[in-house]
Formats: C-alpha cells, sequence, structure tokens
C-alpha cells in the first residue's frame, strides 16, 4: 500500500526503525517487531546505511516481512550517493519483487573515507530517476533546521522544491526539539508552493549519550528547557528516559493540535518508548 494515500483520511502516526549491524543478529529486529506489533503505527520505514553495501543488506527484507507479517505499509530508505546507476536499478528491482513500493530517496551523508559515486549526487536526481520508472511512491527528507551542507535556509527550500517537483509525493523532517523550527519551515514551504503531506519527525531522547551524538550529527539545536531536563536528570537513566518520553509527548500534542500532518517517531529501535508515547497519544489521531 502506498503510504501517501494515508494523509487524505487521517494524521498519520509511523515508526522509523534500523536494522541491526553487521555484528548482531538479524533475529534482534524481528524481535523488534514482534514487540511493535500491536501498537498499530500507520507505517514503518527501516533506514539503510549511507555506507550501502557495507552493513544494512536487510532493510529489502525487513521491508517486506513488516507488510507480511504485521499487514503494514513499510518504507525502504534509499541513500544515493554511493550507489551506481545499475546498483539502484538492482534495489529498485529487488523492492518491486519484495512488493516494497514505499521509498524514502535519500542522497545520504557524504563519507570522509568514501568518495561518492557521480549518478546522484543530489537527492532530486533519485527521485527523478525513480519517478521515471513510475512504480514507486516517493518520500523525501526535509530539515527545519536547515540542512547542515546548505549555505542558508533559502537555498535549502528552493532545492527542497526541485526535489518535491521531481516526484516526491510526501517528506519527513529531520528531528527537532523546538516546534517553533518547523512551524516556521512549514510557513516557509507553504510560500514556495510546496504542498505535500509534512510528518514532523519526533526522537525521544532517553539517555545523554544518544543526544551527544545527535547533536555531532546533525543541525538541531536543544532549548533551554530540554538541556535543564538533560542536567538534572544525566545520572539516573529512569528519570532521564521517562523525562525524555514526556518531553516527545509534549511536542506531538502540540503538533497534533496544530494540525500537523504527521508524525515519524524515531522509535531508535526501543519498544518500551515507542509503546508509551503511542499509548499517550493514540486518542489525538483518532480525534
Ligand atoms: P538532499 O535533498 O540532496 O540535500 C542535501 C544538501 O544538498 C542540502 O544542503 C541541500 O540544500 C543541497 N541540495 C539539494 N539538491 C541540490 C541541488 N540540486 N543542487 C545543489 N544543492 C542541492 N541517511 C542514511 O544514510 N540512511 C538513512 O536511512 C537515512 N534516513 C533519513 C531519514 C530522514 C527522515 C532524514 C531527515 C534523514 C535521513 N538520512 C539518512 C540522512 C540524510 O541522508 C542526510 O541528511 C543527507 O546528508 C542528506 O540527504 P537528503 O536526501 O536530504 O539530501
Amino acid at each position: 500500500m502506498r503510504t501517501d494515500s494515508l494523509f487524505k483520511e487521517k494524521t498519520v502516526f509511523s515508526y522509523e526503525i534500523f536494522p541491526p549491524k553487521r555484528t548482531a543478529p538479524i533475529e534482534t529486529i524481528y524481535h523488534t517487531l514482534e514487540r511493535l506489533k500491536g501498537q498499530q503505527p500507520d507505517f514503518i520505514s527501516v533506514t539503510l546505511g549511507a555506507g550501502g553495501t557495507g552493513d544494512n543488506l536487510s532493510t529489502a527484507d525487513i521491508a517486506q516481512k513488516i507488510q507480511e507479517e504485521q499487514f503494514l505499509p513499510s518504507v525502504a530508505h534509499l541513500p544515493a550517493v554511493n550507489f551506481s546507476k545499475e546498483e539502484i536499478c538492482t534495489i529498485l528491482q529487488e523492492l518491486k519483487q519484495k512488493k516494497v513500493e514505499n521509498i524514502l530517496a535519500l542522497r545520504g551523508d557524504i563519507l570522509t573515507d568514501k568518495e561518492p559515486k557521480k549518478d546522484f549526487l543530489y537527492a532530486n536526481d533519485l527521485v527523478a530517476f525513480i519517478h521515471e520508472q513510475g512504480e514507486f511512491n516517493i518520500i523525501g527528507a526535509c530539515y527545519p533546521e536547515t540542512h547542515g551542507d546548505a549555505v542558508n535556509s533559502v537555498v535549502d527550500i528552493k532545492n527542497l522544491k526541485r526535489k518535491v517537483d521531481a516526484g516526491t509525493n510526501q517528506l519527513i523532517t529531520q528531528l527537532f526539539f523546538d516546534n517553533n523550527y518547523f512551524y516556521t519551515f512549514k510557513e516557509k514551504c507553504d510560500i514556495v508552493d510546496i504542498r505535500v503531506p509534512i510528518q514532523a519527525g519526533i526522537m525521544p531522547v532517553v539517555n545523554k549519550k544518544q543526544i551527544e551524538r545527535i547533536v555531532k550529527m546533525s543541525n538541531v539545536n536543544l532549548p533551554s528547557k530540554f538541556l535543564k531536563m538533560m542536567e538534572r536528570y544525566e545520572h539516573n537513566p529512569e528519570a532521564i528516559r521517562d523525562a525524555g518520553i514526556a518531553y516527545a509527548i509534549n511536542q506531538i500534542v502540540d503538533l497534533v493540535a496544530q494540525g500537523v500532518s504527521g508524525i515519524h517517531l524515531y522509535t531508535m529501535n526501543n519498544p518500551y518508548v515507542a509503546q508509551k508515547i503511542r499509548e499517550a497519544t493514540r486518542s489525538l489521531f483518532e480525534a
């Protein structure tokens, strides 16, 4: 099932999971999925490492399993910068065979130790290529606080418009901890006539190490109330987890009340946390 049609009916709630590292057995993710079962998200997306052919070759398998065993639509992430056109064709073929029809089409991060391949320099190149084939629903990434490589937010939003015009049907944002960034970003999208549904990416932060990694990897500001919370509870794992869950719930309540098209929860493969958030907010999505 195509995920873009869901937005016509409701405020969408989805999960993101990642495949286990090569050193961990594939069964660990199936155990996670089993525990997510019953929480009834509208779809589940599965990441793929930017290293491509390195760690996470099981993205397509996991996406297939979600559809066949959980009867939920799945989305396969596809960062293209380290793939050639031929390799992308092979992946698309595999996804088609596995009946995975939703793709999050990404450029991927430029790795310091790997020369990018030249076929897909930006996500809009990949979107156009997939769109030509006419068989997939294409989703794109976007950045309320501006992508880290962009010269400024105006250039970034124009590039986003290019990606949407190339055939993107829905967008999912980078995580953020201050909803005002999302609202300002949404206004800019309206100005440049980006009309596709935009899901807000929410990540519940449940330990200090996680937040340090996020700040290093992404162009995301931490509001002072969030920093105070982390400082206060950093030595108490249970309290910091509960505070992180409560913070995410607050963000979601505000976003849904303001009419967001959907929420995409970065679960970090943590079914306990996902369940707590789902339970606390489920009725908002049904109202
Ligand atoms: P693009 O849309 O290509 O943008 C990248 C930069 O290039 C931006 O600064 C943009 O302004 C600029 N740009 C875009 N088009 C042009 C153009 N035509 N000319 C000049 N400049 C241009 N990474 C993974 O490796 N695996 C994943 O599974 C994954 N999942 C993600 C899921 C979500 C929801 C998000 C938000 C990100 C995800 N990422 C993932 C990270 C993503 O790959 C990186 O943020 C990457 O650096 C940018 O990818 P993009 O598709 O947004 O790139």
